[in-house]
């Protein structure tokens, strides 16, 4: 796509208070994302309001223009990547907190306003909204909801599938429409709302949000447990989810992970730890005691070797900025590496790590976990540098090699992540067939001219 000096002008005329640039030098900051693509757009809009947006996808929809919705692109997958050039969408000047009703548990947003922006807007008035990804300070909520991004709260409190009562959007048609409700329950016509989340913006530009919020528990207490194997650490995670107290989190890390992070700060751990689980458990001033009673009474399997007790805010603090501290020591280790995001039903991440040990000998890849294993979602980082053909080539085969082990224990191949540009190619090995055509049928049905975010998410539609 390249845009006619006649279009960009009727694009600027169309949205007389937004923001349309051409120029090189601001193109480019639109044109990659946390993944390595990087392409080109023709144009950046900026939108003010939906009004604007209406007419941006219209005009898109007439020109046969692509059209990507953009948060602040943190995210992994390139799924902001204009791979087929044509407009940016940007949502940066549509950032406003427009209600909160504690009373009713919701607040309504825009959706450039970013992630810790509506955590500190509703902490004022004691509730949080769960999803909570370690780029919050940097990441919207647009974007969130678009790849169904979480964190570690996800474990207790869910993803914004469990987490938004409703939505306001606009199809590829340029048509607005509402989905969900201002309540927790509702049950009238087809449920939108989570079938918007997580589709990458390839369905629908997303323009307001009705997020649901949780009361800020009154205490929490951190712990770290030390286990002298992986499979021990393992198996205790599917101890702690089988007994009924849910953590608030429950944070895994292998034996390379702890290595990684102890040569960037003081651990001071001992030389026989070869797997870590960071847990949170939250409750109230009474309960609290007995829920961090049962949950380390289950934490407690053959291999633990500490069980250690955060006792002030800054031991809290060393705790999470060590697993925090985690991406960015793997990133300065190997710059390029790949990082895939799986998930297995918690009783098989025992079997899936030692298979994953297995696979790592065979290919000769150093693989690196760590992750949110109360809900079995697992960051698999193979350490590879892609300038080399034969690591690259040996990476490749035991991803595929992964991602069969992950289908073949239940699993799904991204928790959080999306699949954006980087992992289309297997969509296919999990969806099957049927379920694929009513997606493309869907997809069609929203976005009939094809213009939102081609090219990510689900695999072209080769059935004509
Ligand atoms: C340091 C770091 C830590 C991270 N940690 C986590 C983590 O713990 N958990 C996690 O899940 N992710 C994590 N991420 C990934 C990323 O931050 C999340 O996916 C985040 O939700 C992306 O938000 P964004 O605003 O940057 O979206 P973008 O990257 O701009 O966009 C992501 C997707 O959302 C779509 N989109 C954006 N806005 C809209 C809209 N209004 N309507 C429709 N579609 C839209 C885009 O088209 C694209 O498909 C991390 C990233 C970094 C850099």
């Amino acid at each position: 796509v390249s845009l006619s000096s006649k279009q960009l002008k009727s694009l600027t005329q169309l949205i007389p208070d937004g923001e349309v640039q051409s120029a090189p030098h601001q193109l480019v900051a639109y044109s990659y994302d946390n993944s390595r693509l990087q392409a080109m757009p023709d144009t950046v809009v900026i939108p003010h309001n939906r009004e604007e947006i209406i007419q941006l996808v219209k005009w898109c929809g007439v020109n046969k223009i692509p059209l990507i919705s953009r948060g602040h692109g943190t995210g992994t997958t390139g799924a902001t990547v204009p791979v087929n050039g044509g407009v940016v969408l940007s949502m940066e000047k549509m950032n406003r907190i427009l209600e909160i009703s504690p009373q009713n548990r919701f607040m309504v947003v825009e959706p450039g306003v970013t992630n810790q922006q509506v955590q500190d807007a509703a902490a004022e008035h004691g509730f949080f909204w769960p999803p909570d990804p370690t780029s919050a300070a940097v990441c919207t909520i647009g974007g969130n909801l678009a790849c169904n991004a979480s964190g570690p709260r996800g474990v207790k409190y869910g993803s914004p599938r469990e987490n938004v009562l409703g939505l306001e959007a606009v199809n590829g048609r340029g048509e607005p429409f509402k989905t969900g409700c201002y309540t927790t329950k509702g049950v009238v016509g087809y449920d939108l709302t989570r079938l918007l989340i997580g589709s990458e913006g390839t369905l629908a530009v997303i323009t307001q949000a009705t997020l649901k919020l949780q009361p800020l528990p009154q205490t929490r207490q951190t712990l770290r447990v030390l286990y002298n194997s992986i499979q021990s650490a393992a198996k205790a995670v599917s101890r702690i989810m089988a007994q009924p107290v849910i953590p608030y989190s429950l944070e895994f890390m292998d034996d390379k992970a702890i290595q990684m992070i102890s040569d960037y700060s003081q651990l001071n751990l001992p030389d026989t730890a070869r797997a870590l689980l960071l847990i949170e458990v939250d409750g109230t001033y009474s309960t609290i005691a007995d829920s961090v009673e049962a949950i380390i009474d289950s934490a407690q399997t053959e291999g633990c070797i500490d069980v250690f007790r955060a006792n002030s805010t800054e031991e809290i603090e060393q705790l999470w900025k060590t697993r925090k501290s985690l991406s960015p020591a793997l990133r300065k280790v190997a710059p390029k590496k790949i990082n895939e995001d799986i998930v297995v039903p918690v009783s098989e991440i025992p079997l899936f790590l030692q298979k994953v040990a297995e696979i790592e000998v065979q290919h000769g890849v150093t693989i690196v976990n760590f992750g949110h294993a109360g809900n079995g979602n697992l960051h698999v980082n193979l350490l590879v540098d892609p300038d080399d053909s034969t690591q690259m080539k040996a990476a490749h085969l035991a991803l595929a090699a992964i991602f069969k082990l992950t289908l073949e224990l239940r699993g799904t191949l991204s928790g959080e992540h999306g699949i954006g540009r980087v992992k289309r190619e297997y969509v296919s090995q999990e969806i099957d067939a049927v379920a694929m055509r009513m997606m493309h049928d869907i997809k069609h049905v929203l976005d009939p001219y094809h213009i939102l975010n081609p090219g990510k998410s689900l695999p072209d539609d080769t059935t004509g």
